[in-house]
């Protein structure tokens, strides 16, 4: 579950407090701005994303929701997402990047034909299921802290109640990254090709399989219901949510890179040491630098 923190309003006394493992913060926008002129690899994008048409994916930017950083032209906007629908390719998404300088990058799982089609039409996207140029939506499953209990920060709904919804603390981690693997397990039953993802606080498993790509609505939300013991977002998975972060783009909410995993590199993941941005000194990591990061 992905919560929506409300709006403060209040001239930037708003911005949140939370609770992360060792190292991890938002990222400023300086922060952003270097990771994405220098160390995004583009090359790598690209070859992540070569199964499907590039030209006809939309993408998405987040310039501020979670973070409250946004640079003040975008104010207005700063928990939108931000469609980016008309381009060329991956050169033009990079320069709408570097213009709005996101909190967080994602793609839309959907598979167009002509995505130019919606654009024309004015679609909204979330109905685009029965456009003429729909030609499914990637199965994905998000894997996140937050929706895991723990015995020091409790249930979800508790840590929504207490506006933390977006915290997490290693205990949740490591529950995560075992319901990954077994879910990867499950999954590798009935289909061929599955990625998984780490998100910068849990994970993502993508399905790549055609018959997962041609799923109904209906289909997808059973799936989602037979595999919500994992600690998924169903909707998600249920094809409600279609963008997903993109691999390789920084999550500015904690400063760690979004970033596919080989199966037998997961067990052993750990997001205090790994997927780091070379914005963030190493050195940071060593010292005893405080868990929570107040901005
Ligand atoms: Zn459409
Ligand atoms: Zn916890």
């Amino acid at each position: 579950m992905t919560p929506m923190p409300r709006d403060g309003g209040s001239g930037g006394t708003d911005r949140r407090r939370y609770r992360f493992p060792k190292g991890m913060r938002p990222s400023t926008l300086e922060e952003r701005r270097k990771f994405y002129e220098r160390e995004f690899n583009l090359k790598a994008v690209e070859n992540w994303l070569k199964w499907r048409d590039i030209a006809n994916t939309a993408f998405a930017v987040i310039v501020g929701r979670h973070s409250d950083i946004y640079p003040p032209e975008y104010r207005d906007i700063k928990r939108k997402a931000v469609l980016i629908d008309e381009h060329k390719g991956l050169g033009d998404v990079l320069e709408y990047i570097l213009q709005y300088l996101p909190e967080g990058v994602y793609y839309d799982r959907n598979l167009y034909s002509d995505l130019s089609f919606c654009v024309k039409k004015g679609c909204d996207y979330k109905n685009c299921w029965e456009c003429e140029n729909f030609l499914g939506q990637e199965l994905a499953f998000n894997i996140d802290p937050e929706n895991v209990k723990c015995p020091y920060h409790g249930s979800v709904e508790d840590k929504m109640k207490r506006g933390e919804g977006l915290s997490f603390c290693m205990l949740e981690f490591k529950k995560v990254r075992k319901f990954t693997l077994e879910l990867y397990e499950e999954l590798k039953a009935e289909f061929r090709e599955v990625r998984i993802v780490f998100s910068g606080r849990g994970f993502h498993l993508h399905v790549l399989d055609k018959k997962a790509i041609k799923l109904s609505k209906e289909e997808r939300g059973e799936i989602a219901k037979a595999y919500s013991s994992y600690a998924i977002d169903e909707w998600v998975t249920n094809g409600e949510m279609r963008l997903i972060r993109l691999p390789y783009s920084l999550n500015g909410l904690v400063s760690r890179i979004c970033l596919p995993l080989r199966i037998k590199d997961v067990a052993k993941f750990d997001p205090r040491k790994q997927a780091i941005p070379s914005f963030l000194p190493l050195s940071l990591h060593r010292n005893s630098r405080a868990s929570s990061f107040q901005l």
